[in-house]
C-alpha cells in the first residue's frame, strides 16, 4: 500500500492528478453540487477563444522569428501575457480539440484511435459556460471539429464553414469566421455573457495564402534548401498534390508564413472589433493553436502529429483582458489548461477530474502554476513528458517500448537521441513516464466501460469527407 501512495504522490508530481493534490479541488467538488442558479454567480466575463490551426510559435515575430509574419499578434502581446513556454498535449486536430474543450487526457474522455471524437460524456467549455447562464457560439473551419464527430456539445450555435457553398474557398471562410466575430462583439451585451470559439485552418497544408501574402516572403531564405520531390505522404519530400515542380523547401515555407500573415491580419480585424466593441473590457481573450507543423524536420515534410518533436508541440499562447498583465510567462503552459484558466477568470466551476491546471496566476504576473513536466501523446501511441530542457518519449515496440531522451538545451533539434550519455537521467525520466503511463492505462481501463456499448461513430457527410482530403488526410475516419 505504502508503495502505491508513492507511486500516487510521484504521479501527482508529473501533473496534476484527478481529485488529487489538485488546487481547485473544492471547486471540483462543488460543480458536481453546484445548481445553475449557483453558476450564475461568476465574473460573467466573456470568453474569446481564437485558435489557429497549425502554428509554430517560432513562425511568429513574438517569438522571435525573422520574418514579419505577425505584426497584429505582436500588437496585441503588449497588452497580454504571452507564453513562452506553450505545448499541445497531442499534436493532430482531433485529439488536441478534444483536450482544449475538456482539459482532460485521451484516457479520461476516451478519445482514441478507434474513437477520434468527443464523447458526449465529457462535460466542455461550451457545455459548463452554457449552464452558467452563457450564450455559447463557434465558428469553425475544419471537418475534424465537426459537430457529427462531437464538438459542438454545449454550443447554441455552431457554424461549420466548410458546409456552406456560398463559401467555396479557405479565404471565403476566413472572412465568414471573422465577420461573425466582429459581430458577436459587436451585439455584445453587459447582462449577456458570451463565449465564442472562432477557429481559423489556414496554415494548414496546402499552403495557398492569397495575394499579397503569397509572395510576401519570397526573400533570399525562400530559394533556400533541398528541391523537393513529390511523394506520397509526408516523408522524403513534398505530398504530391501539393508539390511544386522544382521548388525547394525554403518557398514552402516561404508560403506556410504567407498563410500565417493572412489570419494574423484577421486576427487584427477582430482585436480592433473588441477594442470598439461595449465589452472592451469586459472580455477575456485566449489566442493559441491546436499544435504546430513539421517543415521537414526529422524527414517530415508539411504534417503533424506522427512524432512528439517541438515543431508539432510547441504552439502560441497569448491571453489578454481584465486584470492580465503584459509581459512574458516562462511558466510551463499546456493546451489542457485552457478550460481550468477561462474558468478560473470567469470565476465559474471546474468540472470533475480535470487534467490541466489554472495560468491565471501567471496572468497577474507570478511563476505559478508550477509543475515539473508536461505530457503529451498522439494517435500513434506514442507518450512523452518534457520539462524545459529534457524530454523523453516511448514508442510502442512489441509488448513493451522504445525510448528516447533529448537534450533539448544541447540538442534543440532534437536529433541526438542521449540515453547513452546520460543513464543516470534516463533511469529518472523512464520512471517518472512510466508512473504516467500506468496512470493513464488505469485511467483507460475505467474509461473503457463507458465506452463499451456506445453507438458505432457517426459518419461524416460528403462535403466534410471532401474537404478532409483536400487537407491532406488520404482516409478520414469516418469517411470510409
Ligand atoms: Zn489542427
Amino acid at each position: 500500500m505504502r508503495q502505491k501512495a508513492l507511486r500516487a504522490a510521484a504521479v501527482a508530481a508529473v501533473l496534476c492528478a484527478p481529485l488529487a493534490a489538485c488546487p481547485g479541488r473544492g471547486k471540483q467538488e462543488q460543480a458536481a453540487t453546484a445548481s445553475p442558479s449557483a453558476a450564475l454567480a461568476g465574473a460573467r466575463l466573456n470568453v474569446l477563444l481564437v485558435t489557429v490551426d497549425t502554428l509554430r510559435a517560432d513562425h511568429l515575430g513574438l517569438y522571435g522569428y525573422r520574418r514579419a509574419t505577425s505584426p497584429h499578434l505582436e500588437a496585441l502581446a503588449r497588452r497580454a501575457t504571452v507564453f513562452d513556454q506553450a505545448y499541445t498535449y497531442w499534436p493532430k486536430t482531433r485529439g488536441s480539440f478534444v483536450a482544449i474543450l475538456t482539459g482532460r487526457l485521451a484516457s479520461q474522455t476516451g478519445y482514441s484511435k478507434g474513437r477520434q471524437e468527443l464523447l458526449d460524456w465529457n462535460p466542455t467549455l461550451a457545455s459548463v459556460l452554457k449552464q452558467a447562464g452563457y450564450r455559447t457560439e463557434a465558428t469553425v473551419d475544419n471537418p475534424n471539429v465537426a459537430a457529427a464527430l462531437g464538438y459542438a456539445r454545449g454550443f447554441d450555435r455552431y457554424r461549420q464553414t466548410w458546409l456552406e457553398p456560398s463559401l467555396p474557398t479557405e479565404v471565403d471562410r476566413m472572412r465568414a469566421i471573422t465577420a461573425d466575430g466582429v459581430r458577436a462583439l459587436q451585439q455584445a451585451k453587459a447582462g449577456q455573457p458570451l463565449f465564442l470559439w472562432l477557429h481559423y485552418v489556414n496554415p494548414h497544408a496546402p499552403y495557398q495564402p492569397p495575394p499579397p501574402f503569397d509572395s510576401a516572403f519570397l526573400d533570399a531564405e525562400a530559394a533556400k534548401g533541398p528541391v523537393l520531390r513529390a511523394v506520397n505522404g509526408f516523408h522524403g519530400g513534398a505530398h504530391a498534390p501539393w508539390a511544386k515542380a522544382g521548388r525547394p523547401l525554403g518557398w514552402y515555407v516561404a508560403q506556410y508564413d504567407g498563410e500565417i500573415a493572412t489570419v494574423d491580419a484577421e486576427i487584427g480585424r477582430l482585436v480592433a472589433a473588441l477594442d470598439a466593441s461595449p465589452v472592451r473590457d469586459r472580455t477575456l481573450l485566449i489566442v493559441t493553436s491546436d499544435h504546430g507543423e513539421s517543415l521537414g524536420e526529422h524527414d517530415y515534410y508539411f504534417d503533424h502529429g506522427e512524432d512528439l518533436f517541438d515543431p508539432c508541440l510547441r504552439i502560441p499562447l497569448l491571453i489578454a483582458g481584465p486584470g492580465v498583465k503584459a509581459g512574458r510567462s516562462d511558466v510551463l503552459a499546456s493546451t489542457l489548461d485552457l478550460v481550468p484558466t477561462a474558468l478560473d477568470a470567469v470565476k465559474v466551476s471546474y468540472p470533475p477530474e480535470l487534467a490541466g491546471l489554472s495560468l491565471l496566476p501567471a496572468t497577474r504576473g507570478e511563476d505559478r502554476p508550477r509543475r515539473p513536466r508536461l505530457p503529451g501523446q498522439n494517435d500513434r501511441n506514442l507518450l512523452g513528458a518534457w520539462d524545459r530542457r529534457y524530454k523523453i518519449v516511448a514508442t510502442p515496440e512489441g509488448d513493451g517500448a522504445r525510448y528516447a531522451l533529448y537534450d533539448r538545451e544541447r540538442d534543440p533539434a532534437e536529433t541526438r537521441d542521449a540515453s547513452r550519455q546520460e543513464p543516470e537521467r534516463l533511469r529518472d525520466e523512464r520512471r517518472e513516464l512510466e508512473l504516467l503511463r500506468d496512470r493513464v492505462d488505469a485511467q483507460m481501463a475505467k474509461t473503457m466501460r463507458l465506452l463499451q456499448g456506445l453507438p458505432e461513430p457517426q459518419k461524416l457527410d460528403a462535403p466534410s469527407c471532401e474537404r478532409l482530403k483536400a487537407l491532406g488526410y488520404v482516409l478520414p475516419a469516418g469517411c470510409s
